[in-house]
């Protein structure tokens, strides 16, 4: 899906690229510039402010009121809201960073380019086609899937 998010949102917008969505972040933008942005690229606006979120719906664009105090509740209610699968699948996951697609590299093709002993104990390495960063399921990895397992458990406890 299509995101744009506002600029207390960096953290949720680097989870929903990781997702596989295209999500657009504006660190520093007025109400006026996101709003207009939203609809220009028909992308949904995601804001934690129920001001903002009133006025988009309004003026007639998509937009969604993130609630949640942790990662996991907010990612929770949007994929409540949208259908989202609460699950990284690297074929569309998106650059954290800059929202680029990232793609599978070989172990070749980065050797030089990571520590060694990163090269040497994981398999599976992607690169960013935007920015160039390298990505592999690191020790950051089980933050992650603790969180989306989370997330999940928080979304399963809400059906009816
Ligand atoms: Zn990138």
């Amino acid at each position: 899906m299509y995101f744009l998010a506002d600029g207390m949102l960096g953290r949720f917008a680097r989870w929903l690229r990781l997702l596989g969505h295209d999500v657009e972040y504006f660190k520093q933008a007025s109400d006026a510039e996101l709003l207009e942005a939203a609809l220009k690229e028909h992308r949904i606006l995601l804001t934690c402010d129920l001001a903002l979120y009133r006025l988009a719906i309004a003026r007639g664009a998509d937009a969604f009121h993130v609630e949640g105090k942790t990662e996991a509740e907010k990612l929770a209610n949007i994929a409540k809201r949208f259908q989202i699968t609460l699950e990284v699948n690297t074929k569309v996951s998106r650059c954290p960073i800059c929202n680029s697609s990232i793609t599978p590299t070989s172990k070749d093709a980065i050797r030089g380019k990571i520590p060694k002993s990163t090269l040497r104990r994981y398999k599976e390495f992607w690169v960013c086609k935007g920015c160039g960063r390298y990505y592999w399921r690191g020790s950051h990895w089980k933050k992650i899937d603790e969180v989306l397992t989370k997330a999940n458990m928080i979304l399963q406890s809400q059906k009816p």
